[in-house]
C-alpha cells in the first residue's frame, strides 16, 4: 500500500486502485455532472481497447455503452447495467470521508458507492480486461452499460433509454444488474421486484364546531380507512413473522407516511387525508386490491375517494428454471464455483424493473457475501477480496453467458 498526498491509502492491486478511482468521484445526487464519471470510463474503454458510446436520450443524463461485439452479431447479445449515481452522505458519521476509498489495515475499502453499486461497474470492467488480455473471443456482443440516476428513480436514465431505438439496436437478450449484499456466505439473487403504489385518500366531512357530534365528520371516515390499511399491514406482518421462508420482498408493505388537514384546534376540518407507500408483492391480485380499497371508501362514507401519486406497473418475474437459458448457463457457473444462491424478491426498486417491462430477462447479483448490508447506510464498505472474488466470478460467466446457443431472448 503507498499514501498518497492527501493520506488516502491506495492498493497495491491495479483493480482495486481503480475501483478507488471511480469511487473517489463524487458522483453523489443530487444535480449530478457525470463529465467526470464518462472521462474515467473513457480511460477504461481505451486500456481495453473497446468502443464506447453515449446515449442522451435526456440532457446531461448520459447513458455510457462500452461495447464488446461478439463473433454473431445477429444474436441477442447481454447488457451488464451498473448505475454511476450514488445517495447523499452525511460525512459527520462516517469514520473515513466517504469519497476518499480509504482502505484500512482489514481491506475494508470504504466509500459511499463501494457496494452500490460502483463495486460491480468495475468488477465487469475488469474481468473483461482479463478476458481480452487472454485473448478470448465471445460469440454474443457483450454491452457494459453505466446508466445515471437510478437512485432516484431511473425515470430519465433507464426508463426512458429502454423505449428508445438505441436501446432496441444493442440487440439486448439478457441483463444483469445490480442485487444486495449478504451477512452469510450465501449470494443474494433478484429475479423480480415488488412494484410501487402511493395513494393519497381524502376523506371529505361535514365542518362545524369542536364542542359537538356532528354526524359524517372527516376524522370518523379517516379513522376508518387508517384502520382497513393497518390492519392489512398486520396481516402482512404476521405473515412475514410466522414464516421463516418468507423475506420482506415477498409479502405486500403498507406504510402510512403523509397526513394532511385541520385548520384549528376547535374547528371540525371539512377534509383530511392520508397518503400510504404501498409495495405490492409479486403475488397480489392488484386488481382485486385496487377494488377491495375502493370497497373500503365506500364504507368510510360519503364522498372518500383514492387518488394515485405513483402507481407502477407490475413487471414480470425472470424465471429461473429450465425455460431460461441464460439462467441455466449463470447456475452452471455458480455452481462449478459453489456459490450457494439466495433467489430473492428484491424489497425495494432498481433499472432492472424497467428492463424486465420491455419483456427481456434480468438478474440482480452483485458478488457480496459475507458482507454487511450497508447500502445507503453510513461507512458503506466492501472488503477487497470480496471485491477480487467478484471479478473472478464475472471472468468465468461472461464467456459462459456470451456463448450459449439458444436463440432465446
Ligand atoms: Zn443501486
Amino acid at each position: 500500500m503507498s499514501t498518497s498526498k492527501n493520506n488516502t491509502v491506495f492498493s497495491k492491486n491495479e483493480s482495486v486502485r481503480t475501483f478507488q478511482e471511480y469511487l473517489r468521484i463524487p458522483s453523489v445526487q443530487p444535480n449530478i455532472d457525470y463529465s467526470e464519471c464518462i472521462n474515467f470510463l473513457r480511460r477504461q474503454a481505451d486500456l481495453l481497447k473497446l468502443p464506447l458510446k453515449i446515449y442522451e436520450p435526456v440532457p446531461k443524463k448520459p447513458i455510457v455503452i462500452i461495447s464488446w461485439y461478439g463473433s454473431e452479431r445477429a444474436l441477442p447479445g447481454i447488457i451488464l447495467n451498473s448505475h454511476m449515481d450514488v445517495v447523499p452522505v452525511f460525512e459527520d458519521k462516517w469514520t473515513y470521508p466517504p469519497f476518499s476509498a480509504h482502505i484500512d489495515e482489514k481491506g475494508n475499502i470504504f466509500a459511499r458507492g463501494s457496494q452500490d453499486m460502483k463495486c460491480v461497474g468495475i468488477q465487469y470492467l475488469e474481468a473483461i480486461k482479463r478476458l481480452r488480455k487472454a485473448g478470448v473471443s465471445l460469440r454474443r456482443t457483450i454491452h457494459i452499460s453505466f446508466v445515471p440516476d437510478e437512485e432516484i428513480g431511473g425515470h430519465d436514465g433507464m426508463e426512458t433509454f429502454v423505449k428508445t431505438a438505441d436501446f432496441r439496436a444493442l440487440n439486448v437478450g439478457f441483463a444483469l444488474d445490480e442485487g444486495m449484499a449478504n451477512p452469510t456466505n450465501d449470494y443474494a439473487l433478484f429475479n423480480g421486484e415488488r412494484f410501487i403504489w402511493q395513494i393519497l385518500v381524502r376523506c371529505p366531512g361535514t365542518p362545524g364546531h369542536g364542542s359537538l357530534l356532528l354526524p359524517n365528520t372527516a376524522g370518523e371516515k379517516l379513522h376508518y380507512i387508517i384502520d382497513k390499511f393497518m390492519t392489512f399491514r398486520a396481516k402482512q406482518k404476521a405473515r412475514l413473522e410466522s414464516d421463516p421462508k418468507l423475506s420482506i420482498g415477498d409479502v405486500t408493505s403498507i406504510n402510512l407516511t403523509r397526513l394532511f388537514g385541520g385548520v384549528q384546534n376547535n374547528v371540525v376540518p371539512p377534509e383530511l387525508s392520508v397518503v400510504f407507500d404501498i409495495r405490492l408483492a409479486v403475488t397480489m391480485d392488484d386488481v382485486a386490491f385496487e377494488k377491495q380499497i375502493l370497497q373500503w371508501c365506500k364504507e368510510a362514507g360519503e364522498g372518500v375517494t383514492i387518488e394515485f401519486l405513483q402507481r407502477n406497473n407490475r413487471a414480470p418475474v425472470t424465471p429461473l428454471d429450465n425455460t431460461n437459458p441464460w439462467w441455466i448457463a449463470f447456475k452452471s457457473v455458480t455452481d462449478e464455483l459453489k456459490m450457494n444462491l439466495k433467489p430473492l424478491i428484491f424489497p425495494g426498486g432498481t433499472d432492472s424493473r424497467y428492463i424486465r417491462e420491455v419483456g427481456l430477462p434480468a438478474i440482480g447479483f452483485s458478488p457480496m457475501n459475507n458482507t454487511p448490508v450497508l447500502l445507503h447506510d453510513h461507512d458503506e464498505f466492501l472488503n477487497s477480496d470480496v471485491f477480487l472474488r467478484g471479478i473472478d466470478f464475472y471472468e468465468k460467466l461472461i464467456p459462459v453467458i456470451a456463448n450459449i446457443e439458444e436463440r432465446s431472448g
